[in-house]
């Protein structure tokens, strides 16, 4: 086992613009009808940089009389404001104005993004092209949000319009918060909605930075609003909210549960990106010089804190072995530390509060009976790390391959069939991702369609594309983000019935 020196980040270099950001934002601000204001409490928390455990910068922490502030701007801003009413061309092009400008903040932002949650600067940028990908694509698409025109009798002409919903809001989290943001943002903006952002309390630096961003683009106040704060607080004084027409979360399925609750009052569209304990089944046949990096891959990247990790590993018992031995050796020289120097493959968890999730479960899994491969505990802070981490001989029905961890956290889980293979892996509350790796093309398809996910990967893992929808069965969500339909839940859909 590699031995790794602690402490793993001895002094973090920061590069000067970023540095210049934090002196002039030691205490951040919300964004309200387009003015920049402190929380109307004063009060304000720490954001944490995970890598050190020492405080980055004060954040303005928002309550429900933010929220009653920042919701009115948001209505004031749909109802009568020209967002709504502006020709679609015009509206991309003040929404492609914001996508050139955080373009060209890019080395910033990931830096930024990378200080306050943890993860690796090459995975910061890597999110960041998925990111643009993904807003250029709702950007590029105000002009295609179409209804129909349908066949009816003569006399009569039947159509459908696709009408803004209102005010949206976007509660996110802390694991990738640009990718996130943007993935709320770009379709409630590119529909003609108002969006109120809500980072999570973990990291919402990249968030406020983003805001400074739409501010410069030219959106018209109250379109963009930014609340940073708590869960409950500025998150629930949203759900709840009589005059919000949609929360769009991604978040845990917990707090997904929450939120359904909160919204009945006004009977909120809501649409829900929740946690996943996604199946990576690999057959005898499969190519493992590719099977192996990515099954990898799918547990590490983000620090495994990723909604579609592929966290229990099936492999058909012949060669579960084999597999097992190679991953080890591979996950055993990934380079852990300072998530800011580029050959860093595993940086911190985001939080202390994750640190401490993500060690109980490495307790439970050894008490539970599960063979420690490689990994197994915490490494001494201050920064919030642990080892990546292969938990052999699991069962399904341990704690360890039921739960969402989100930590590089592996159950290998082994496999006598395709029955089995399929019965095993959607026997789970969720559903968001899946993968299966074989040679055989009758048997690549035939489990994708009978895997329960609603992302499945063939020989490849975590493939992502806008022009693709995102999203869960289960308990993994409801509705989707992206893809052919993005436009559907962040619209109503309208019938006009005319006598000619
Ligand atoms: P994670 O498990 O990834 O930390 P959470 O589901 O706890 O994610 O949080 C995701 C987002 O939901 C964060 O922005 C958080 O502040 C927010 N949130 C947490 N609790 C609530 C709540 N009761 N109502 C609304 N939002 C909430």
């Amino acid at each position: 086992m590699t031995l790794v020196p602690s402490p793993l980040v001895v002094e973090q270099s920061v590069s000067p613009p970023v540095q210049a950001w934090l002196d002039t934002h030691r205490e951040t601000r919300l964004l309200i009808g387009g003015e920049w204001t402190p929380a109307r409490s004063g009060k304000t928390f720490d954001t944490v940089n995970p890598s050190t455990a020492q405080p980055l910068a004060r954040v303005a922490e928002a309550d429900k009389a933010d929220t009653d502030a920042a919701v009115r701007a948001s209505r004031t801003a749909f109802d009568s404001g020209p967002w709504p009413r502006m020709s679609p061309h015009e509206r991309g092009r003040i929404m492609r104005r914001f996508g050139r400008l955080i373009e060209d903040h890019e080395d910033v932002l990931t830096e930024l993004e990378t200080l306050d949650n943890g993860m690796t600067i090459g995975t910061s940028k890597a999110f960041f092209a998925v990111a643009m990908e993904s807003y250029d694509f709702f950007a590029g698409q105000t002009t295609v949000v179409m209804g129909h025109t349908m066949p009816a009798a003569e006399g009569a002409f039947n159509y459908t319009r696709r009408e803004p919903l209102g005010v949206v809001a976007g509660i996110i989290p802390w694991n990738a918060p640009i990718t996130s943001a943007l993935w709320k943002v770009g379709p409630a903006l590119a529909t003609g909605n108002a969006v109120i952002l809500k980072p999570a309390e973990q990291a919402s630096l990249t968030c406020v930075y983003l805001a400074e961003l739409a501010v410069e683009a030219g959106f018209p106040p109250g379109v963009f609003s930014v609340l940073t704060g708590f869960g409950p607080g500025a998150g629930s004084s949203l759900a709840e909210h009589p005059e919000v027409d949609k929360i769009s979360f991604t978040g845990s399925t917990e707090v997904g549960k929450l939120i359904l609750r909160a919204s009945t009052g006004n009977l909120k569209r809501v649409t829900l990106e929740l946690g996943g304990k996604s199946p990576n089944v690999v057959f005898a046949d499969a190519d493992l010089d590719e099977a192996v990096p990515f099954a990898l891959a799918a547990f590490t990247t983000l620090t495994g804190q990723a909604c579609g990790a592929g966290s229990r590993l099936f492999v058909q018992r012949e060669l579960k072995d084999e597999f097992v031995d190679r991953l080890a050796r591979q996950a055993d020289a990934l380079v852990i530390g300072d998530p800011m120097l580029p050959e860093t493959a595993i940086g911190p968890l985001a939080s202390l509060e994750q640190f401490d999730r993500v060690r109980g479960y490495l307790a439970a899994g050894k008490d539970g009976g599960a063979v420690v491969r490689i990994g197994g505990d915490a490494i001494d802070g201050p920064g919030y790390f642990v080892r990546p981490t292969i938990f052999d001989r699991v069962d399904n029905s341990m704690k360890i391959a039921r739960e969402e961890i989100f930590g590089p956290v592996l159950s290998v889980i082994p496999f006598e069939d395709e029955d089995d293979a399929v019965f095993q892996g959607n026997d789970s509350a969720y559903g968001l991702g899946a993968s299966v790796w074989t040679r055989d093309v009758s048997r690549a398809h035939t489990v994708a369609h009978r895997l329960k996910a609603g992302m499945v990967w063939v020989n490849t893992y975590l493939a992502l594309d806008p022009t693709m929808p995102l999203g869960g069965y289960k308990q993994s969500g409801i509705g989707r983000e992206m893809g052919p339909n993005w436009y559907q839940h962040f619209t109503e859909e309208k019938a006009v019935y005319v006598k000619l």
